[in-house]
């Protein structure tokens, strides 16, 4: 009897011995030798195959724990899974010829595992995969749904982020591709080049800003003039003349007598270009860069540069262009979203997330990750004069189709031109303000497609993004 017993434990420590020189193993080489390597390296594609040989891709969640990603394995073999199919396909990305979106943030976490050593032991030794991490987003269903229905059949794209933490809380994209059917039309979509399916625009799509532009050249003028530019006056027939140039208005209207707060509330186009003239290009050209165009932004979420060009050898045309945000300036819906929350949080660029937290399959917290400001970009008394401006564009100007009810909407539209034979891109960019200050603030960023005028096709798309969430809060 005792012998047996002595014989059972010394099996019993046989195994723990073996589990621990496992472990050792193991861990040594999956957690600290892949989170050196792999963290914010997960472009890296033979080591990303090996990974997948080894574990089942993890959960991606929305901020609620609803599954917007999953591993479902058939006949041994992983595939995944997107349950709201074309609506998060670019946010939450794929991984199939490629690794993309979220799916590519993310698969440092979503191809690793920190559940109990023990059972990941125990299904190295039987040879099977062990299911990687759970990454749990910023995301909102109800919010990322609303904006993608809101859209229409428009291309474009939008952001929908939370100003005072750069949580980003729907990202959509259009048009959208289903990524469960992504084996099949693969090659279908990669020569879609027309359409450019598979291209978040959200984050990689250089758009002409148009008049949402007009938020930095007013506040350039404000800066080079901050005494007097109350006094600011331009007398608007509807056309603008200089030299052999001329700009017109939307649809030529005569705005009439404008001050500075007038002409950025109707967008008037005559305004910003006679006050564009009067600006210093070198102090303008370096603000812009101040907030993000020219340069790599370091966002957490991978951007596309933004681009904005003057200087004192441009012709007097670019430089009337560039002052109602025509010319050569281009941006992505995420900077001109970075850009109107910046002015909702006193001047504070916070850095944009997706990733809110990772936990184990079995819930137990991995890492959580904090807001972070990206930079300051005004000063707390010049963000409270534009959001005065912008909300002046809500209740007197272009954008009155923004407003609902029991919030206060900051915005401002535009309609920019790419080409004399389409349409203009119509955007609204802005912000909400729940009245009684019970729910959250949210900034919008639109651009639809030879969607026409901004404040008639953009800004009713932002008044349904702010009617959902505030109606959820
Ligand atoms: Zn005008």
């Amino acid at each position: 009897m005792l012998r047996r017993t002595n014989k059972e434990i010394m099996s019993v420590s046989y195994v723990v011995m073996l589990l621990f020189v496992g472990m050792i193993a193991y861990l040594g080489y999956f957690t600290v030798h892949d989170a050196d390597t792999f963290r914010n390296n997960s472009h890296n594609g033979k080591r990303l195959a090996l990974l997948e040989d080894k574990y089942i891709r993890g959960e991606i969640q929305a901020a609620d724990g609803t599954t917007l990603a999953a591993s479902v394995t058939e006949d041994g073999k992983d595939t995944r899974y997107y349950p709201y199919g074309k609506t998060f396909a670019h946010v939450v990305g794929y991984s199939y010829n490629g690794v993309t979106g979220i799916e590519s943030q993310g698969a440092s976490y979503l191809l690793n595992s920190h559940t109990n050593p023990i059972i990941r032991i125990i299904e190295a030794l039987r040879g099977i995969k062990s299911s990687g991490d759970t990454v749990i987003t910023t995301l909102d269903v109800n919010l990322q749904q609303t904006v993608y229905q809101a859209m229409s059949d428009y291309n474009g794209a939008a952001v929908v982020m939370e100003p005072s933490t750069g949580k980003v809380l729907a990202m959509v994209s259009r048009p959208g591709f289903d990524p469960n059917t992504l084996p099949d039309k693969w090659e279908d979509l990669v020569n879609d080049s027309g359409n450019s399916s598979l291209v978040n625009r959200a984050t990689q799509g250089l758009y002409t800003p148009g008049s949402t532009f007009k938020i930095l050249t007013a506040l350039e003028y404000m800066r080079e003039n901050p005494s007097s530019w109350p006094s600011f006056t331009f007398d608007c027939d509807g056309t603008y003349t200089v030299e052999d140039y001329t700009i017109n208005c939307s649809k030529k209207k005569e705005h009439g007598e404008q001050d500075l707060r007038a002409a950025f509330a109707n967008s008037c186009n005559g305004a910003f270009a006679a006050l564009g003239q009067q600006l210093s290009f070198s102090r303008f050209y370096n603000m812009c860069g101040d907030f993000g165009f020219n340069t790599s932004l370091g966002t957490r979420v991978p951007t596309a540069t933004s681009k904005f060009e003057l200087s004192n050898n441009n012709s007097t045309w670019k430089i009337l262009q560039t002052a109602i945000g025509q010319g050569d300036t281009q941006i992505t819906p995420m900077l001109n979203c970075l850009i109107v929350s910046a002015v909702a949080n006193n001047g504070v660029m916070m850095n944009p997330y997706l990733i809110d937290s990772v936990v184990t399959r079995y819930g137990d917290k991995v890492a959580s990750f904090a807001p972070a400001s990206l930079r300051t970009v005004m000063t707390a008394a010049e963000a409270a004069e534009m959001e005065k401006m912008m909300e002046k564009v809500v209740t007197d100007g272009t954008g009155s189709e923004a407003q609902g009810s029991g919030y206060t909407v900051a915005g401002k539209t535009g309609s920019a031109e790419t080409s004399k034979d389409v349409e203009t891109n119509a955007w609204f960019v802005g912000y909400a303000t729940d009245d009684n200050n019970n729910a959250r603030q949210i900034a919008v960023s639109i651009v639809l497609e030879e969607g026409g005028s901004g404040g008639q096709a953009a800004a009713p798309v932002a008044r349904k993004i702010f009617d959902a969430w505030y109606e959820n809060q």
